[in-house]
């Protein structure tokens, strides 16, 4: 199959890229190389050094033995959307090229009114090209399961049957989002939703889990294959986040009581995952949404399991609490539906414990650049607005 690939040089773009050249589908790619300044904005950088984007392309092409199409430009142009979907003639459009991060969009309005702009003009624009010039292409969007927040009852795949008055109807879920990033996602998803019903455009919705680790397949022993990974507190995501501060000692950052509840899946899953939705796309004019996720971990689960596989590699690992930056419920119910890219194939991983071993080797080669950048482990972005460090409410808990 022919896949355009928009975020192609972030965290799941580049490696995805790869998995897709791998298994003989033609990929080509856009980005506007944004992550890379958000990330310098936030003082930090990727834990795993980052190639340019001409180095990722040679390295590519010299591991999988072709080119991989790629082109630079911001797809809040709609040229820029046009020009990619001419180019490319793609059969599937895998839209990753949106701004990823709930803290970020929380730090002012104009940090807020970038993603939602952001996130919502460049899916406009890639799905009015795909429109007028890939009409039988699918849309693969990537969500996340933070659309749906943490209601009081089981969260199904996209929409559910209700009764009401008397009446039966099957509607789309509720979303309670909990940040301008994830109701930036929300707003996506309905938009989506609206344009298959309105074109007839297929499109699969994902709300995707936390994705963590770095290692791949696909990815060989070049280091300029590897994906970058994030640990300031607006681009590093929980796991994530944990194992870089394990491999510099620096006490694991647990937010409020840490029984917040979400569902997590590797790296390579997801890349399973977002293959399996490519290679089994949907009907003309369907909206499908799959919730994308292994299993369900509360966050102090996670800490003491990473604090446990660092302690085994003889790492200094211990957790303390921070009183929490964000507004979120810390004890509540979750129990997502995700049968449905079971049925399409998936196997999820449900034992985090061997992929954060092999990233906590990976990341322990790059401890230097932990260090070096270790002022913005703690996080520094408050929900309600100011920007202030969180700080410690309990010291090395035991989990
Ligand atoms: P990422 O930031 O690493 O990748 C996104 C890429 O898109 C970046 O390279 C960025 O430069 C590019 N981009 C953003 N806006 C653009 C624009 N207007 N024009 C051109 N390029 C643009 O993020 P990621 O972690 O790879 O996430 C990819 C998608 O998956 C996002 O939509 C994110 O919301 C979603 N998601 C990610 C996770 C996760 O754990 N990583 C979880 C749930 C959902």
């Amino acid at each position: 199959m022919r896949v355009l690939i928009a975020g192609v040089d972030g965290y799941l773009g580049w490696p995805l890229a790869q998995h897709l050249a791998d298994q003989g589908h033609t990929v080509f790619g856009i980005d506007g190389l944004m992550r890379r300044k958000w990330v310098t904005e936030m003082e930090s950088v990727s834990a795993i050094p980052v190639a340019s984007m001409s180095g990722r392309l040679e390295a590519c092409r010299t591991r999988h033995g072709k080119s991989l199409g790629f082109s630079e430009g911001d797809l809040r142009d709609p040229n820029v959307a046009r020009e990619a979907v001419k180019h490319a003639k793609p059969d599937v459009v895998v839209q990753l090229g949106e701004c990823p991060s709930a803290p970020y969009s929380m730090i002012d309005a104009e940090h807020t009114v970038f993603v939602q702009t952001n996130n919502i003009v460049g899916t406009f624009n890639l799905m009015f090209a795909m429109k007028e010039l890939a009409p039988d292409a699918a849309l693969l969007k990537l969500g996340t399961m933070g659309e749906y927040g943490t209601p009081d009852i089981d969260i199904p795949e996209g929409s559910f049957e209700v009764e009401f008055r008397g009446r039966k109807a099957t509607l789309p879920f509720p979303r309670s989002p909990g940040s301008w990033y994830h109701l930036s996602k929300a707003h996506g998803s309905s938009n989506v939703r609206f344009a298959c019903s309105l074109w007839g455009l297929r499109a699969t919705d994902v709300m995707q889990g936390v994705v963590y680790g770095v290692t791949t397949d696909t990815t060989g022993e070049d280091p300029q294959l590897l994906t970058r990974l994030d640990f300031d507190s607006a681009f590093g995501t929980a796991i994530n986040r944990f194992c870089c501060q394990a491999v510099i000692g620096h006490p694991l950052t647990l937010y409020g009581g840490g029984n917040q509840k979400r569902g997590f899946l590797p790296l390579q899953d997801s890349l399973r995952c977002l293959t399996l939705a490519i290679e089994q796309p949907p009907k003309a004019g369907e909206y499908r949404v799959l919730n994308q996720f292994a299993e369900v971990y509360r966050i102090r689960e996670l800490a003491a399991l990473v604090a446990k596989v660092a302690t085994r590699l003889g790492m200094d690992a211990t957790v303390n609490g921070y009183v929490n930056p964000r507004v979120e419920e810390e004890d509540h119910y979750y129990n997502p539906d995700h049968q449905r890219l079971q049925d399409m194939g998936y196997v999820p991983t449900v034992d985090p414990e061997a992929e954060i071993e092999r990233t906590l080797l990976e990341l322990r080669k790059h401890g230097d650049v932990i260090h070096q950048h270790s002022n913005v482990l703690v996080p520094d972005i408050q929900w309600r607005g100011d920007r202030k460090r969180a700080y410690t409410v309990k010291k090395g808990i035991d989990l």
